[in-house]
């Protein structure tokens, strides 16, 4: 994985892309928290689960049926009523969007097993062909030069990619102010 919390900053500039106008605090938290939610499979390690199972790391909560799972709870239920602007269906779609843009990201790392991106009707590991980004150690091991070396890479492959966006959409609605309204 790119650590959790590059993950959700990623999660953040696509949410800024989709959200036009200024979102409640529980959009942007609910953001964040959909963007790290499928490494909680990391827990299976600490109780044995072999990496490469479905339940393992990057498997099951690492697929587009999560995904789609978790944006249909958060559109339908997490909004008594949804922010200004959003209908249920684009709020599931959003937040469908938003889970899986963690799988695909840590299908652009250099290390570990691929994603499960078709579990559970399959368990093939799905990897980019081109993998740029230094795969995070897990757990405390993070706390290391090799850490730090981490830490760089996904500066210049999440970080940096996930400020342009934000300033080209900032630019973008900036230049045409019919779409603010
Ligand atoms: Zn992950």
């Amino acid at each position: 994985m790119p650590t959790i919390f590059s993950h959700a900053i990623f999660a953040s500039a696509v949410g800024k892309v989709y959200a036009p106008k200024p979102m409640p605090l529980r959009f942007w938290v609910l953001t964040a928290t959909c963007a790290m939610l499928p490494d909680v499979d990391a827990i299976g390690f600490a109780f044995g689960v072999p990496y490469d199972s479905m339940l393992g790391h990057r498997g099951l909560t690492h697929s587009i049926a999560f995904a789609l799972l978790v944006g249909f709870v958060v559109g339908m239920f997490a909004f008594g009523k949804p922010p200004a602007g959003f209908g249920r269906l684009q709020l599931t779609l959003y937040f469908t969007l938003i889970t899986l843009s963690h799988p695909l990201l840590d299908a652009f790392t250099n290390g570990g097993l691929g994603v499960a991106l078709f579990a559970p009707f399959s368990a093939q590991r799905y990897f980019f062909p081109w993998r740029p980004i230094e795969v995070s150690p897990i757990g405390m091991r993070f706390f290391s030069v090799r850490g730090l070396e981490v830490l760089g890479s996904e500066i210049v492959w999440v970080w940096l990619p996930a400020l342009l966006i934000y300033l080209a959409t900032k630019m973008y609605r900036r230049l045409t102010p019919a779409n603010n309204t």
